[in-house]
C-alpha cells in the first residue's frame, strides 16, 4: 500500500482549525500530514498586548503556528511568505506585499512545486465564503484550486518537476443546519455577542453540498489545544471561549467537507472519508 499524504492549504496561522481532527484522526492512521499558510497573520488581533506588538505580530504568529501544528502532529509546515492583507476595506488591503496584490501566476507557482514534492492525494483549502469572507482566505481559495489542476498539467510550470493528479479537493465548510442549530441554542440562553447576531441563513453552505462529516469527537481536547496555542487570536471574553464545555464539545466534534473536484468519482453517502477510493 502507497503511503497516504494529506496536505491543508490556508491563509493565515488558525485557519487549520476547521480541520484539526482530519489532521489528528489521518496522522494516527499513518497518513502523512503537511500545512501550507500563505501569511503569518501579521495584521490580525492581539488579544493580549504583553504577548506581541503590531510589529512582531508575524513572527509572533509564526511561532504559535509551529506550537499548534505540534500538537496536530504535523510533519510538515511551509510558509509562503506573503503579508496579511487584512480584513476587507482596510488600508493593508494595498500593502505590495499584502496577499490580496500577489498574482495568480506567483502564488499557484508556490503551491504546484509543494504539491508535486509532497504529492498529497487529498488536498484540503475554504470554500468560495472564504469562512466569513476575508480576502486572504477567499485569495486561498481560489489559488488553491487553480493549482490543483495546474500541479496535474505537465504542459504547466515543467520545471517545477512532474506533474502529479491529486485525487480530491475539498472545501472545509459549514452545513447550514449546524449553524441554524448553534443559532438556536445562543438564542434559547439569550447569548448576547457578535456571532449571536449573524444571520444564519446567511452562513455556511447547504447541506446537501457536505460530502463528509467527519467524526472528530475522540480529538476534541486535542483540537482544542491546538487551538490554544494561537494565543494572541484567543480572546478569553469571545462568545466561543465562554461557551460551556458540552456545547464546545459539540461544535467541535464534528468536521464537514465539501467535495470540489475529484478524479475518483464521487463520494458515497455516509462513507465520510476524505481518502476514500484514493
Ligand atoms: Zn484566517
Amino acid at each position: 500500500m502507497s503511503t497516504k499524504r494529506l496536505l491543508g492549504i490556508f491563509a493565515h496561522p488558525d485557519d487549520e482549525g476547521g480541520m484539526g481532527g482530519a489532521f489528528l484522526k489521518y496522522g494516527m492512521e499513518g497518513v502523512e500530514t503537511g500545512l501550507i499558510v500563505a501569511t503569518r497573520g501579521e495584521v490580525g488581533e492581539i488579544s493580549d498586548l504583553a504577548l506581541a506588538t503590531p510589529e512582531n505580530l508575524g513572527q509572533v504568529r509564526e511561532g504559535e503556528m509551529r506550537a499548534a501544528a505540534e500538537v496536530l502532529k504535523l510533519q510538515h509546515l511551509w510558509f509562503l511568505g506573503y503579508r496579511d492583507s487584512g480584513m476587507a476595506g482596510t488600508p493593508e488591503n494595498q500593502d505590495p506585499r499584502s496577499f490580496a496584490q500577489a498574482s495568480s501566476a506567483d502564488v499557484v507557482s508556490k503551491l504546484v512545486a509543494i504539491i508535486r514534492e509532497f504529492r498529497p492525494q487529498v488536498i484540503v483549502t475554504f470554500d468560495e465564503t472564504g469562512g466569513y469572507g476575508h480576502p486572504d482566505h477567499i485569495a486561498i481559495y481560489r489559488h488553491t484550486t487553480s493549482a490543483f489542476y495546474a500541479a496535474a498539467d505537465a504542459a504547466q510550470y515543467p520545471e517545477l518537476g512532474p506533474a502529479h493528479s491529486v485525487a480530491k479537493l475539498y472545501y472545509t465548510s459549514f452545513p447550514r443546519s449546524a449553524i441554524r442549530a448553534m443559532a438556536d441554542w445562543m438564542r434559547s440562553q439569550n447569548y448576547q455577542g457578535s456571532f449571536s447576531r449573524l444571520d444564519p441563513e446567511k452562513l455556511g453552505v447547504p447541506d446537501e453540498l457536505i460530502s463528509v462529516r467527519l467524526d472528530a469527537e475522540p480529538w476534541w481536547e486535542t483540537k482544542g489545544r491546538s487551538w490554544s496555542m494561537h494565543r494572541t487570536q484567543m480572546d478569553p471574553n469571545s462568545p466561543m471561549a465562554k461557551l460551556p464545555e458540552d456545547i464546545q464539545r459539540k461544535w467541535r466534534g464534528r468536521e464537514y467537507f465539501q467535495l470540489a473536484a475529484s478524479r475518483v468519482g464521487p463520494d458515497v453517502p455516509g462513507e465520510d472519508d476524505l481518502f476514500a477510493r484514493t
